[in-house]
C-alpha cells in the first residue's frame, strides 16, 4: 500500500467513526425527548437558535444567546431530575481537536497524521521493540565510536536531505554489533515520521518474500512485491546472512536493486561481508550496483559490539 491508499483507509476509518458519534448522540436526543419538559425546552432552544443564525443585530445576538444558555441549563436539569446523563446528548468525536474530519484548517491532524505512521510503522516491518531513533540514541555511545559518529552524522543529513541527497544509496559495512542496525532503525524511523514510506527488512526476509512472490497468483504477487518495488527508501539489513538458493537469490536481488535505480529510488543495505565476500557471493552485476561510485557511498563501520556496551 502507498502512502496515499492508507491516508484513504484512515480517512474512512475517521469517517466512520464520527457518524457513528453524531448517531449515538442523536439516539440519545430521541429518548430524552420522550421527557415532555425537555420537549417543550429543546424545541424553544432550536427555535431561538435558528433566530440567532438569521439575527444580524449584535445586541439582539448576545440576549439570544443568553437566552439559549439558560433554556440549555434548564433542559439539563430536567434531564438530571429523571437521571438522564446529558453529556450523551453531545456528539463524543474521538478526536477533540479535528471532531474526526481528520483536518483542521486545510491542514492534516495529529490524530490521522500518527494512524497513517503507525501504518506505515506496522507495513516497513520495523521490529517496534527495537525501536532506535535519532532523538532517542545515546550520545555516549555514538561519541565513544569515531566510525559510528562519522556514519551517524552522514544518516542525519541523509534524512534531512532526503531524497536529494548526494548519494541516494548507501552500504553500511563492518563488524557485527558496530551499530550499523542501530543506525539503520534511527535513518527509517526519522523518515517514516517525515511521512516517507520505507520499508524495512533484513535480507533473509526479503529473500523468503521475493521466493513466495512467485509461487502466487499474480494478482497478490503484485501486492506482495510493490511495497518493495515502489517504497521510497528500502532498508536491506543484513546482506548475506541470507541462504542462497540457486536461480533466485541472486537474480532476485539484483532485479530487486537495479529496478529501483532505474526508477531513482533509493536503497540502503547493511553488511557484515567485506568487498571480496560480497563479490564473490553475489557476482559483478550485483557488486557494480551496490558501489556505483555516482550514486552509492559505502560507509565503513569498525569497532567493539554495542551490544555489550549498553548492558
Ligand atoms: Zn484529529
Amino acid at each position: 500500500m502507498n502512502r496515499n491508499q492508507i491516508l484513504q483507509i484512515e480517512l474512512e476509518k475517521l469517517k466512520t467513526r464520527r457518524l457513528n458519534a453524531e448517531v449515538r448522540a442523536k439516539r440519545a436526543l430521541l429518548i430524552a425527548r420522550d421527557i415532555p419538559e425537555f420537549c417543550k425546552l429543546d424545541d424553544e432552544i432550536r427555535h431561538l437558535q435558528l433566530l440567532l443564525s438569521k439575527e444580524e443585530n449584535a445586541k439582539k445576538i448576545n440576549q439570544l444567546k443568553k437566552q439559549i444558555e439558560t433554556l440549555k441549563k434548564e433542559a439539563s436539569a430536567v434531564l438530571t431530575k429523571n437521571k438522564f446523563d446529558s453529556k450523551s446528548l453531545q456528539v463524543n468525536y474521538h478526536c477533540k481537536i479535528c471532531n474526526d474530519t481528520g483536518y483542521v484548517n486545510g491542514k492534516i491532524c495529529k490524530c490521522l497524521d500518527s494512524a497513517i505512521q503507525r501504518e506505515l510503522i506496522k507495513q516497513s516491518g520495523i521490529n517496534n521493540q527495537l525501536n532506535f531513533t535519532f532523538a532517542k540514541s545515546d550520545n555516549k555511545i555514538v561519541n565513544s565510536n569515531k566510525s559510528l559518529d562519522k556514519a551517524y552524522k552522514i544518516a542525519e543529513k541523509y534524512v534531512a536531505e532526503f531524497p536529494n541527497f548526494k548519494f541516494p544509496n548507501l552500504v553500511f559495512m563492518g563488524d557485527v554489533g558496530a551499530g550499523k542496525t542501530y543506525l539503520l532503525e534511527c535513518i527509517a524511523n526519522a523518515l517514516i515520521e517525515k511521512m516517507h514510506y520505507v520499508v524495512f527488512s533484513t535480507a533473509f526476509d526479503l529473500n523468503k518474500t521475493m521466493i513466495n512472490a512467485f509461487g502466487v497468483p499474480f494478482g497478490e504477487r503484485q501486492s506482495l512485491l510493490s511495497p518493495i518495488f515502489e517504497c521510497d527508501l528500502l532498508i536491506i539489513d543484513d546482506l548475506g546472512s541470507e541462504p542462497v538458493l540457486k536461480n533466485s537469490t541472486i537474480p532476485n536481488l539484483f532485479t530487486i536493486i537495479n529496478e529501483r535505480q532505474r526508477n531513482n529510488l533509493p536503497t540502503i543495505v547493511s553488511t557484515n561481508l567485506n568487498y571480496e565476500e560480497i563479490q564473490t557471493r553475489y557476482g559483478d552485476r550485483i557488486m557494480s550496483r551496490l558501489f556505483n561510485k555516482r550514486t552509492s557511498l559505502a560507509i565503513p563501520f569498525v569497532g567493539k559490539d554495542l551490544r555489550q556496551n549498553t548492558k
